[in-house]
């Protein structure tokens, strides 16, 4: 996986090559079907095969945005960091990893250079306010 790739699109990856979760990050059942959640489809697609809590420090460390941008849940308007909204998607409202990912691609910055400065180059969406 390439540096720079966003995390939609390493959702969207992830998940054409598993099967969906919920509640748990990645797993592997003994007939060899790996299944994974959101997170744990980006995690997958980037080559890892991380569980909790590893996972979950693998997507802030290439991804901090997660955790320092303030989203609206699309489904019930519940306010927090994106990445429990993600999680909340997948395991709350029983989201699809692809619908899921088209969200992300409308609140993720839009260059990975953005991520250096993120609290300066907040997308323009209403929805999103920095932490
Ligand atoms: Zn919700």
């Amino acid at each position: 996986m390439e540096d720079h790739m966003k995390l939609s699109e390493a959702i969207r990856l992830g998940a054409m090559a598993t099967e969906p979760a919920r509640g748990f990050f990645i797993e592997r059942s003994s007939n060899g079907i790996i299944k994974t959640c959101a997170f744990g489809s980006a995690v997958y697609a980037a080559g890892q095969l991380l569980k909790w809590p590893e996972g979950n420090r693998y997507i802030i460390g290439r991804w901090p945005w997660v955790i320092h941008t303030l989203v609206k849940c699309p489904a019930c308007r519940w306010i927090t960091i994106v990445m429990e909204i993600i999680i909340h998607l997948n395991d709350y409202h029983g989201w699809s990893r692809e619908r899921t990912a088209f969200f992300v691609s409308m609140i993720e910055p839009q260059e990975q250079v953005l991520l250096e400065d993120q609290r300066k180059e907040q997308p323009d969406n209403e929805l999103v306010a920095a932490i």
